[in-house]
């Protein structure tokens, strides 16, 4: 609906997903929703979030995963909660073969045209870009080549790229050094969650300059039915309390990559954004972190990552 002032954000989700399914899930006519059904599981999840006093969530869908930008606009519309919509895609293995097979400077035209002009014909600007690993762990070549076109759109235009997933992080700084892009730029994603926290080196990445997001909060073995990514909920924080204790506090975010509106698929039954506020904040207090250092956390630390820095 526009640029926001990085002060008007408020308290931010910074990787969370208004809908979110495989490339052709829209095809699926077993599981494709009615707009009925999407705003219904939708609106009360927003209106919640704005009541415990959330201000803006940061859709980190992508290009090929159901992004739908004119239903976002709407819903923001409707429960006064900003919406961050984001250009690139979840992963190499998420393109489709049309973006697949495209050069990295028709990567980057893509990307700059959707930060500067617009995406599609809804008028609306991607404040965001989204860049990931591919299932597997080691980055693909296509991941490298969405990675370096990325880091030439965030160069050109001041728009700031979080990740899906911070495994293998040494070839991707690589290329953002390469293409002089300031790591504080890049939030290093999925760095807390149950399969692949093991293999992050956060510290690392955090000594180069990127920031770090445990941006799975929520995702717990403790669920009726955990996805293959849940961790347990005690040792997830703990390690996220142990990065804080180490000083890591402005260089860390939080979010609970949450699906508002599963597509195609049936999505994770008892998580929703506002984790956030229901479970996790109440940890954070629990176990001594101050009011001040949660608004770092959640007001802070995105309004400084997602301001337009060109
Ligand atoms: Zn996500």
């Amino acid at each position: 609906m526009g640029t926001i002032p990085a002060e008007e954000l408020g308290i931010v989700a910074v990787h969370e997903h208004i809908g979110y399914g495989m490339p052709g899930s829209e095809l699926d006519e077993k599981w494709w929703k009615t707009p009925e059904e999407r705003y219904a599981e939708t609106v009360p999840k927003l209106r919640q979030f704005h009541e415990y006093g959330g201000g803006t969530i940061v859709d980190a869908t992508g290009i090929c995963n159901g992004r739908d930008v004119d239903y976002y606009k709407s819903l923001s519309k409707k429960t006064g909660v900003h919406i961050v919509a984001c250009t690139g895609f979840v992963g190499g293995d998420t393109a489709l073969p049309h973006f697949a097979r495209a050069s990295v400077a028709y990567l980057a035209s893509v990307f700059v045209h959707e930060i500067t002009v617009g995406i599609g014909d809804t008028g609306s600007r991607a404040g965001v870009i989204k860049v990931g690993v591919s299932r597997g762990g080691r980055m693909t070549e296509l991941d490298k080549r969405i990675y370096r076109a990325a880091a030439r759109a965030s160069v050109a235009t001041g728009v700031p790229i979080l990740t899906h997933l911070a495994i293998d992080p040494a070839p991707a700084i690589r290329i953002f050094n390469e293409e002089g892009l300031p790591l504080d730029r890049v939030l290093f994603g999925h760095a807390d969650d149950g399969l692949n926290a093991e293999n992050t080196p956060s510290e690392w990445i955090m000594s180069q300059g990127g920031r770090i997001g445990f941006d799975t909060f929520g995702y717990e073995t403790e669920l009726p039915d955990p996805p293959f990514w849940a961790r347990p909920r005690k040792e997830r924080l703990d390690h996220f309390l142990d990065l804080i204790a180490k000083g890591h506090l402005n260089r860390l975010l939080a979010s609970a990559d949450a699906n508002c509106s599963p597509l195609g698929w049936p999505g994770v039954k008892g998580h929703t954004v506002n984790y956030i506020f229901e479970d996790l904040m109440p940890d954070l207090r629990n176990a001594g972190v101050d009011e001040a250092d949660i608004k770092t956390l959640f007001v802070d630390n995105p309004a400084e990552f997602l301001s337009i820095s060109a």
